[in-house]
């Protein structure tokens, strides 16, 4: 079949296809310990489940504005402005169905055919995805292990041109839990303003962060309101990924362009979800709190556990929930070693490559998942390995 070539290099993400892998491992009956998605494996909060469910029996059941309600964009505005020390105005905010549209439609609304777009790489597989659906020429610029996964700033002052539509960042990051530190965020504000380059900044991950560590945004630079889109969302905070309710901020003219997109894709988000998102930012956040120390206990023992293992070495990340240790001397290549991994281990992780070239020879295990099933991976992994 003759597809439209702006599909041609689409491909699904590695955590789907080693899902699958997996599965088909259980139906043999199998057990497997799940370490490859990216999904908190709390339950939403209580209280916001039940806003939704309430929400839903009262009949909130209709479309909303394409934008989003207004009660929620003006709780967004408060709640990200106060976390970042900024001021947001409701108008700046555009809520959509999970983040990704908000990935998504900014990079369309933004980017020209031909434009080049800075991403990282190892990074979200969706950003390379989304810059050829809009057009653009992806230009990845490699995390460096030893500058806590942040940009090689080399690389990114030779790509850097007036080329650049667009700088993708994500911090802290998935797949490596690193964030960018402040000089090197300053760094790439100035390039950006310098080269007349919008910034996405992806922030979901921006309330998972651990103790001594603080996550800045690009946003909050001199200059940079202007030419920034801050991505956010419930997902990973809330533990509502299925409920799809993300947002975006942005230069308010940019809002009503993505506006428009959504009005003619998705139309808007369920309200009933809306309404729980309200609750989720106005209800207590000790949840919150309690699911952030809890992933910081996992990490710990994650990460110690992998670099007791022959041939890993592991970082400890400073947020999100994944792990990229370098396996380098184990000998494999990174989809070698995670379907080895999978098969004689039953351990189900991704290939770093799974993440963009730069990946190779690392792997990322997500530690959303029990300290107890994260003890019977690493002594599985002990067994295979030592
Ligand atoms: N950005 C990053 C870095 C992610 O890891 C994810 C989800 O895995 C998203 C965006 C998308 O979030 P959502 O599920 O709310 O669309």
């Amino acid at each position: 079949m003759n597809f439209a070539s702006r599909t041609k290099n689409l491909t699904t993400e590695g955590a789907y296809q080693v899902l699958a892998k997996a599965h088909a491992l259980e139906a043999k009956g199998r057990d497997i310990i799940h370490l490859e998605i990216g999904q908190p494996d709390f339950e939403t909060f209580p209280n916001v489940s039940q806003a939704g469910i309430q929400a839903i029996q009262d009949g909130y059941t209709r479309y909303t504005p394409p934008i989003g309600m207004k009660e929620l964009r003006q709780v967004i505005s408060l709640d990200a402005g106060k976390r970042r020390g900024m001021d947001f105005h409701p108008d700046q905010v555009v809520v959509s169905p999970g983040a990704k549209p908000n990935l998504f439609f900014p990079t369309l609304a933004l980017v020209e055919e031909g434009d080049e777009v800075i991403y990282p790489n190892p990074g979200f597989p969706s950003y390379d995805a989304m810059i050829r659906v809009a057009g653009g020429k992806p230009v990845p610029v490699p995390l460096l292990e030893n500058n806590q996964f942040s940009f090689d700033l080399d690389v990114f002052d030779q790509v850097i041109s007036n080329r650049t539509k667009l700088i993708i960042l994500n911090s802290p990051g998935n797949p490596t839990g690193g964030i960018i530190p402040m000089d090197d965020l300053s760094h790439i504000a100035e390039a950006a303003q310098k080269n007349d380059s919008w910034v996405l900044s992806d922030e979901i991950y921006a309330r998972i962060i651990y103790e001594g560590f603080q996550a800045d945004s690009i946003a909050t630079y001199p200059g940079m309101p202007e030419r920034t889109v801050i991505m956010d969302g419930f997902s990973k905070t809330y533990s509502m990924t299925g409920w799809r309710l993300g947002y975006g901020i942005m230069p308010k003219e940019l809002a009503n362009k993505v506006s428009l997109l959504l009005t003619h894709s998705v139309g808007s988000t369920a309200q009933f979800t809306q309404i729980a998102g309200i609750e989720a930012l106005s209800g207590s956040q000790d949840q919150v709190d309690l699911v952030v120390s809890e992933y910081q206990k996992r990490r710990d023992l994650i990460v110690s556990g992998l670099n007791d293992l022959p041939g890993i070495t592991c970082q400890k990340p400073q947020g999100a929930f994944y792990v990229f240790p370098n396996i380098k001397e184990i000998g494999k290549t990174s989809q070698e070693a995670a379907d080895w991994i999978l098969e004689k281990a039953g351990v189900a992780l991704l290939p770093g490559s799974a993440f963009g070239k730069f990946g190779e020879g690392y792997l990322r295990l997500s530690y959303a998942n029990s300290r107890e099933n994260i003890q019977k991976a690493l002594d599985s992994l002990g067994v295979l390995l030592n």
